[in-house]
């Protein structure tokens, strides 16, 4: 594409995003399942995070371990009843201490976005399943493995972010023993209501950056010999991290709390159509309350628009009356004067075509055919 194309397709982007900021009415209406409009200037905004520079956690992150001795307290040994765990922070790096056991984060939550880095030992001892074998447990039910497979081949479902029994990795982009190797990990947890599945959970993994797990179905979670099937997940739980025996080396450990899906009553993913109806009468309240603090045009607008998520009698009474309004306004405007009110006519036609297009108001809806015939006698829609 040649840049001055960009350029023109970048002003366009900015231009349509202003129009529509205006008064919406622009890309097609929320319906059955979804609670927003295409383009909804409504739809909450993304929270800013900042993002972690030079390999710092992002700004929203819960940090697990970042280097500081007195972050060992954020762990504990996955005993019953637990003790401060036998591992060790060492410059700046949390260590297995083989034979002390697993440790776990005091900690407990579920759907993440997971990092952490890991180095096998640079002294390579041991085959398969016994070189460099620690492993990342979500929730402490499900095993990403870690293990030193640089050069060390081993039963796929058991390799280096394997999920442990279930799915081997989709490539081995392991860097050399002694080196770090990053995790990035999405997870969502199996769901169940009633006793049914009503989703398996996922896990994607990214491994020095590639991807190695694309949302593989968890199947009840894996596990060592045996078929492991689809079972529920407590709500939450620790991070635990294995002791299989090698001095496994960690650092930079955080995660961010993904947002509810759907079927938990977030509006994350395909709503049901009852959430979806409750949606719409929360984004509909929200424009009429914004529209009780304007005048004019501005508050027409906004009870019209409040009434493509959800309808309400005093808004439609109210909102019909002031465009009658500006009809009676424009239809009094002397002629002289007329040519100054085309930018506000033809936003109005705008506004009124789109919601009878939607259904919101009726095609033989008084203003509409008004507004129509004002803007074909001014010739205000032909281009010139
Ligand atoms: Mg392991």
């Amino acid at each position: 594409m040649k840049r001055t194309t960009i350029h023109v397709l970048a002003a366009l982007s900015t231009f349509t995003t202003a129009v529509h900021a205006e008064g919406g009415f622009y890309g097609d209406a929320p319906d059955a399942t979804h609670p927003w409009a295409i383009h909804d200037m409504n739809r909450p905004q993304p929270p800013r995070v900042e993002p972690g520079k030079n390999g710092a956690a992002p700004s929203d992150a819960i940090v697990l371990f970042s280097g500081k001795a007195e972050e060992i307290e954020k762990w504990q040994s996955d005993k019953q009843p637990a003790e401060p765990t036998k591992w060790e922070v060492k410059d700046g790096v949390l260590q297995c201490v083989p034979g002390s056991g697993y440790i776990r984060t005091k900690e407990e939550f579920a759907d993440c976005q997971l990092h952490i880095e890991w180095s096998a030992p640079s002294k390579v001892e041991g085959n398969s399943q016994g070189r460099g074998n620690s492993g990342v447990f979500l929730m402490g039910q499900v095993e990403v493995q870690v293990l030193d497979n640089y050069n060390n081949p081993t039963y796929p479902d058991g390799f280096a972010s394997s999920i442990y029994g279930i799915n081997p990795p989709m490539a081995n982009v392991l860097n050399a023993p002694g080196e770090w190797q990053s995790y990035d990990i999405i997870f969502r947890r199996p769901i169940f209501k009633d006793g049914q599945e009503i989703d398996p959970g996922y896990i994607t993994v990214f491994v020095n950056g590639v991807c190695t797990q694309d949302h593989t179905r968890l199947e009840g979670g894996g596990g060592h010999m045996r078929r492991s099937s689809p079972r529920p997940f407590p709500e939450k739980g620790p991070l635990k991290l294995q002791d299989h025996g090698n001095p496994v080396r960690y650092r930079n450990i955080w995660y961010r709390p993904l947002p509810k899906r759907a079927i938990e009553g977030g509006d994350t993913s395909l709503m049901s159509e009852a959430a979806t109806a409750a949606k719409r009468a929360g984004i509909a309240k929200g424009i009429r309350e914004d529209a009780a603090k304007l005048e004019g045009n501005a508050k027409m607008y906004r009870l019209l628009e409040s009434l493509c998520y959800s309808d309400d009698s005093a808004a439609r009474e109210t909102g019909l009356k002031m465009t009658a309004d500006f009809i009676q306004a424009l239809q009094d405007t002397p002629a002289d004067k007329i040519e100054s009110k085309k930018g506000e006519a033809l936003q109005f036609q705008k506004a009124l075509n789109y919601l009878t297009k939607f259904k919101i108001l009726p095609e033989d809806f008084p203003a509409k055919k008004q507004i129509t015939e004002i803007v074909k006698k001014q010739e205000w829609d032909k281009k010139k």
